[in-house]
């Protein structure tokens, strides 16, 4: 499966749904699911309170994981194939978009873990933070906001950015809970937080691995597979208030309606303008998007009726990218 594809069908964006349970909160009152996952690529809008839908009752993706699924199904059948694409010198990238509280971080965590545990080569990692529209790099607690530079060989190119080579699976460990202490900081909740950020994951094959491969082990460039974890989706609609919170909400509408535009126009074909250049995100992305690149949208939601109208937006991005 690791040889060089360029099929259009391989080109494709690979666009998954997860359903979370309810959780105690919406059990306690009383709310009730909407959703149901009658195979392995249809999600039905059951109507439970026979209320009008605007979209068509039933959604077909690539893959879609019920409320049973756990994890190590989503890795194994939305995420593996994409992740390991970098061991052949792709790039890759793995979102995971929904609403807040729908998923997205327990998702990410556990496929990033699984990715390693595949591992069979020397690996780098580096963490990033878009909060703001400025980059933070979360393995350098005192660093200030990281620049973008364009590099005439490599693209965008984050400057300064922290590599760490991972020696094994308790190091990752380590650097994940060092990176998810950096996003607490000046925050009251993790999700407070995260409900306004971008975290990109990172994990490099170095070009020296790659010469088991059999490549020209000349060739300076490395394969990447990045493993994103959105924003709050509710944050792509959502106007706030005033102040601060305002601008974030504006910062925020830009990175992730820009991403929108993004995968839309890359799920029609790559012809015509592609606006990498508009959002921190997409441009730190550009190289593992498109292109010679794969990409996976994992769209997390709550089947909770309290939340109808978010997880439509979120399978209408889902449907978008398909
Ligand atoms: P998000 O990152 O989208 O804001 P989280 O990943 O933090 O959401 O999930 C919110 C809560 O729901 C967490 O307590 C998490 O453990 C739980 N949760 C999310 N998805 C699942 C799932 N598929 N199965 C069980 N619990 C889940
Ligand atoms: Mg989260």
């Amino acid at each position: 499966w690791y040889g060089q594809d360029s099929s259009a069908q391989e080109e494709k964006i690979f666009v998954a749904v997860r359903v979370r349970p309810l959780n105690e909160r919406e059990l306690g009152k009383n709310d009730v699911s909407d959703w149901e996952c009658i195979n392995s690529t249809t999600i039905v809008f059951k109507n439970s309170l026979a209320e009008r839908s605007l979209l068509p009752t039933a959604h077909t993706f690539d893959r879609v994981f019920g409320t049973e699924a756990p994890t190590r199904q989503v890795y194994e059948e939305a995420a593996k194939k994409i992740a390991l694409s970098v061991l052949s010198g792709m790039n890759s990238t793995i979102f995971a978009y929904g609403q807040t509280s729908s998923g997205k971080t327990y998702t990410m965590t556990g496929i990033t873990e699984y990715t390693h545990s595949e591992r069979e080569f020397v690996l780098k990692f580096s963490a990033m933070e878009i909060y703001n529209e400025a980059v933070k790099d979360l393995l350098s607690p005192d660093g200030g906001p990281l620049r973008l530079l364009d590099d005439p060989e490599r693209g965008t190119v984050v400057d300064k950015l922290i590599e760490v080579t991972l020696r094994d699976f308790d190091h990752l460990r380590e650097l994940l809970s060092v990176c998810e202490a950096q996003r607490q900081i000046g925050e009251t909740t993790l999700n407070e937080m995260s409900s306004r950020s971008h975290q990109i994951l990172r994990l490099t094959v170095d070009s020296e691995a790659r010469e088991y491969l059999g490549r020209d082990n000349s060739s300076v460039l490395t394969a990447t597979v990045n493993f994103v974890d959105l924003a709050g989706s509710e944050r792509a609609s959502q106007t706030l208030s005033a102040g601060t919170r305002l601008k974030e909400g504006c910062h925020i509408n830009r990175s992730l309606l820009t991403l929108g535009t993004v995968i839309r126009k890359l799920s029609k074909g790559r012809n015509g303008h592609i606006p990498y250049r508009d959002s921190k995100l997409t441009r730190i992305l550009q190289n593992s998007l498109g292109g010679n690149a794969r990409t996976a949208i994992i769209c997390t939601m709550s089947p909770a009726h309290s939340h109808v109208e978010q997880s439509r937006n979120t399978l209408l991005f889902a449907s978008c990218a398909k």
